[in-house]
């Protein structure tokens, strides 16, 4: 039988520890297996782009777990009442193949999101950062402001979109939260209001094309950008200008696919970049100096869902009490025979489980 993780479990096990923790706890395994980055299987992920969107595979692997996601990205889907990004994903076993856990990622993406898009402002933003401009205040925003509250201290919030609707919403469940009573949330009437004088930038917007959310006059000495939104060939948020200011650090996941997918397709092939893993092990420096600019080219990385189904697998396991299975795979008497195991002769050969 297969572990089976929906949405009503997802919110189950979520709220079992609060959603704040979560995001903290997720980032702790997702840092450490950006530590151990030698040992995963890298490659760039399967993109099958339409007019409307993209979906994509994801996989990797540490020789002990192997795990893959699907994931979309539609952007004109809310108009119509659906999610920008959906996703589900599989762990398995190396050791044989056998899938362990079968999982909706829909919500675990957007948490994952926020917990490696903190993790990188505590390597890259100044310390004492307190005030965000969160641009962008979709289906993904609330779990920034949460992890970004949580893990870097942040106390003032300020959002734009260009939906009021949905920065009224993000404000009215934020305000909803006791443990963020502590947060100033401020709705701006634009992006260069939002942006001023903030220690951090989160843009996570949603529009397939070359948008430019962030322009070079907005950008102050010592930001730090943590650029979601601008994730698959042709779909990015920051004027190229930016990336290249002579005070710029720019950090990505995993350089060959964030060539592709990020900010920096919009640059040549040979511009320096830093892979996120090099600044957790210690090898290359994030921020330098307090004025360095430093930008996250967040584009998502096969690791930090690798790192979220076993985090979710370890919790099933902690867990008391039942937990929800699926056959999803033939349980046989005899391995070889799939054929009378199942459909020859289901009386007698297929092994019944409660
Ligand atoms: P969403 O559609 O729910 O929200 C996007 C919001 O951006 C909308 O409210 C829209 O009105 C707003 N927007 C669009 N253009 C804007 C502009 N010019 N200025 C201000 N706001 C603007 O989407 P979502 O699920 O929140 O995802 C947001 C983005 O993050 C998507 O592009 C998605 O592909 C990306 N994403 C990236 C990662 C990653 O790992 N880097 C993970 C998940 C999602």
């Amino acid at each position: 039988m297969v572990d089976y993780i929906g949405v009503a479990e997802i919110q189950r096990l979520v709220h079992s520890q609060g959603v704040a923790r979560f995001i903290e706890r997720l980032a702790g395994e997702i840092e450490a297996d950006y530590a151990r980055w030698a040992e995963f299987e890298k490659s760039v992920r399967v993109a099958s782009h339409s007019e409307r969107g993209v979906i994509e595979l994801m996989p990797t692997s540490d020789g002990r777990f192997y795990s893959f996601k699907y994931v979309n990205g539609h952007p004109k889907n809310t108009a119509a009442g659906l999610l920008t990004v959906t996703a589900f994903g599989v762990l398995a076993d190396v050791k044989t193949g056998y899938p362990l856990l079968l999982s909706e990622l829909t919500v675990t993406t957007a948490l994952r999101t926020a917990a490696i898009s903190a993790l990188a402002a505590r390597y890259l933003a100044r310390p004492g950062s307190r005030a965000m401009a969160l641009i962008g205040n979709g289906a993904q925003s609330e779990f920034q402001a949460i992890g970004f509250h949580k893990m870097l201290g942040i106390r003032e919030l300020r959002l734009f979109d260009v939906d009021g609707q949905a920065s009224l919403k993000l404000e009215r469940n934020l305000r909803a939260l006791p443990e963020l009573a502590d947060l100033t949330i401020v709705r701006c009437t634009g992006t260069v209001q939002a942006v001023r004088g903030a220690d951090i930038v989160t843009t996570v917007t949603a529009d397939k094309r070359n948008a430019v959310i962030l322009e070079p006059s907005m950008i102050e000495a010592g930001m730090h950008l943590n650029a979601v939104g601008g994730d698959c060939p042709g779909k990015t948020e920051l004027h190229a200008a930016i990336l290249q200011r002579s005070d710029a650090r720019v950090i990505v996941e995993y350089e060959p696919q964030s060539r592709v997918e990020g900010e920096i397709q919009q640059l040549d092939a040979d511009f320096a970049v830093t892979e996120f893993a090099d600044i957790v092990r210690g090898a290359r420096p994030g921020r330098v100096t307090p004025q360095d600019v430093t930008i996250f080219d967040s584009v998502g990385f096969a690791l930090e869902d690798y790192s979220a189904l076993r985090f979710l697998y370890t919790l099933l396991g902690e867990q008391r009490g039942a937990r929800t299975q699926i056959d999803l795979v033939p349980r046989l008497d005899d391995p070889k025979n799939l054929f009378g195991g199942t459909l020859g002769n289901r009386r007698t050969s297929l092994r019944r489980v409660a």
